[in-house]
């Protein structure tokens, strides 16, 4: 992330708005929502992430680096497993951008992995059909709207 989320919240409050939507920030964000349940202040933080990426979408004004990319493979793994997976995430998006950094991550997923903070595999959701079914029809109300 180029700005930490408190940052990119302080050039809202500048009304520095091309910063904030060239931010790569949103584009990185994971939607753990750790943010949101810590702010003192009760911020939706992670909802304003997603604000971001549609006006920035909106107004083509997002620079083309790898962080959507990042945004793009994010949702593939929890559109085909119902959550994401952090370790194959990492992988798919440092061989793809940063194939030479995989060697500087990689000794930090293995202590992860180890100290079982990380998964070594990806587990599918029980009722991954519903959940395609519903991903399906929000695409489709998307479409239409
Ligand atoms: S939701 Fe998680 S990844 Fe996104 S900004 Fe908050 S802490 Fe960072």
């Amino acid at each position: 992330m180029d700005h930490t989320p408190r940052a990119l919240f302080a050039l809202i409050m500048a009304g520095n708005k091309e910063a904030v939507l060239k931010s790569n920030t949103p584009w990185y964000c994971v939607s753990c929502y750790y943010c949101t349940v810590r702010c003192p202040q009760e911020i939706h933080i992670t909802d304003v992430m997603y604000t971001l990426k549609r006006i920035a979408l909106k107004e083509k004004v997002y620079d083309e680096t790898a962080a959507p990319d990042f945004s793009k493979t994010f949702i593939n793994w929890v559109e085909n497993y119902g959550r994401s997976f952090e370790l194959g995430l990492m992988s798919q998006h440092m061989l793809k951008h940063n194939p030479f950094g995989v060697f500087k991550v990689a000794e930090m997923g293995v202590g992860m992995v180890t100290k079982g903070r990380m998964a070594f595999a990806p587990k599918r959701i029980k009722n991954i059909d519903g959940l395609k079914a519903i991903l399906t029809k929000a695409k489709e109300l998307e479409v239409s709207a």
